[in-house]
């Protein structure tokens, strides 16, 4: 009988999993993974950047946690010796709208507490001679580092402190009881007093195994990047972001440096027609029938259909990317853009259709979930494990609490 297992080997897993026995160092803890590796999906497909967190609402978990995550995430590194790069992030205002919204951007970072310096079209192409814009804000606490990296050096520090993982462990299903759950996999079976879920692309898959409604759908949308041909590994000296629409923060072509050097164009945003679907190719019925089926996940698509088609064309026409990083980086060619692995996130939508945005937990009497961990999870992942900790000693809290009071009443 294990005290704790946490199901999936991605950042937020595994910082849950170093928290937890750091927490509880005589506990009995298991981490599960369906893959043969760890970090095989989200944490290990992204654009790599430590948000600042100018963007997050404030007051919301994402701003709370992207802020505390930030530097969380370079004190792990300096502490692990992992390299990573705080290059500073230049967010571009390319036309009036845009400039407006960079205005509004620029006032929300100052109420998250958040340093930034805003630019004009003069001290814009100074710092950056290869980008052109109105105006830009700079936030010169954004960086970037390989958060599979992370995740490896995290599951060493469980495994140091006592930690089990097992691998090709899916689970198939979850018996919760009153003394614990019963995990059924496709390695072994397993029993814990408390399960802890981190499944990223399969959160609600998790839940639903309790024979719960989560009342959430997971939608994979994948995002496509290009690789930068390596003659411009100089091109830029931050990391260069269009103004993003306010509505879907999320969206828009960035420029990213990675710490292999080079420089990646991306992401897009388009429906993936499987969970785990990397190639435009691949496509799962179950999958898709499973998401026509859910009325919030419909209307979701509807509300933002313009959207979906515009994000659609750039992923299947190359020139519709180029133009749209071209708006603020000319010099970009057609030549220079390479294949590059794409990425699928896993975004959760609610049965009203409304897309949410901030993180989002599910718990019953024995388990906990991290159901909706989007971008910056990877920056957050440190907080959003402490955070999970958190409530499984409430729950442990609670359930003390019950049995004093069971003895007091015998
Ligand atoms: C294209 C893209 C770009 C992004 N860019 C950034 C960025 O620049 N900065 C940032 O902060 N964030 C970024 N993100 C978000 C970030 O990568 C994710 O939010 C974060 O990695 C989520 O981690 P996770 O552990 O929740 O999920 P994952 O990394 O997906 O891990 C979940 C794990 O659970 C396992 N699993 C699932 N079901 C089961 C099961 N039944 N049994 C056992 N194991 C199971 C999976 O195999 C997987 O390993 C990006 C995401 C994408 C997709």
């Amino acid at each position: 009988m294990y005290d704790f297992i946490i199901v999936g080997g991605g950042i937020v897993g595994l910082s849950t999993a170093m928290q937890l026995i750091a927490a509880y160092p005589e506990a009995r803890i298991a981490l599960l993974e369906k893959e043969a590796r760890l970090a095989r999906h989200q944490t290990g497909r992204n654009s790599g950047v430590i948000h600042a967190g100018l963007h997050y609402l404030p007051g919301s978990l994402k701003a709370r946690f992207c802020r505390t995550g930030n530097m969380a995430t370079r004190r792990f590194c300096d502490d692990h010796n992992i390299r990573y790069d705080i290059c500073g992030k230049l967010l571009v205002a390319t036309n009036a709208v845009e400039t407006e919204r960079l205005h509004g951007l620029h006032e929300r970072a100052m109420i998250n507490g958040l340093g930034c310096e805003w630019l004009d079209a003069g001290q814009l192409s100074e710092r950056e001679p290869n980008i052109r814009g109105k105006c830009g804000l700079f936030s010169p606490d954004s960086g970037i580092v390989d958060y599979a990296e992370m995740a490896q050096v995290m599951a060493r520090t469980f495994c140091q402190a006592g930690g089990e993982i097992f691998y090709n462990a899916q689970v198939r299903s979850l018996n919760e009881n009153l003394k614990g759950v019963l995990v059924s996999t496709t390695l072994a079976e397993f029993e814990t007093r408390y399960l802890v879920g981190c499944a990223g692309l399969m959160a609600d898959r998790l839940v639903k195994m309790l024979d719960i409604d989560p009342g959430f759908t997971i939608c994979p949308f994948r995002g496509e990047y290009y690789r930068l041909s390596p003659q411009n590994n100089r091109l830029i000296n931050h990391l260069i972001y269009p103004v993003p629409d306010p509505a879907l923060p999320f969206l828009g072509v960035h420029l990213t440096r990675t710490m292999d050097g080079s420089i990646i164009v991306g992401p897009s945003a388009v429906l993936a027609f499987k969970r785990e679907g990397y190639r435009r190719r691949d496509f799962s019925l179950s999958d898709m029938l499973e998401l026509a089926g859910m009325p919030g996940v419909r209307r979701a698509l509807r509300r933002h259909m313009r959207t979906g088609i515009h994000e659609m064309k750039n992923a299947l026409c190359v020139h519709s990317y180029l133009k749209a990083v071209r708006r603020y980086c000319p010099s970009i060619s057609l030549q220079d853009l390479q294949p590059c692995p794409s990425g699928v996130r896993a975004q959760a939508i609610a049965r009203s259709g409304q897309v949410i945005d901030d993180f989002l937990f599910v718990t019953t009497r024995r388990t906990v979930h991290v159901c909706n961990a989007p971008s910056p999870a990877a920056t957050s992942a440190i907080p959003v494990g402490g955070h999970t900790v958190g409530k499984v000693r409430a729950m442990l809290q609670a359930h003390a609490e019950t049995m004093r009071r069971l003895q007091w009443v015998g």
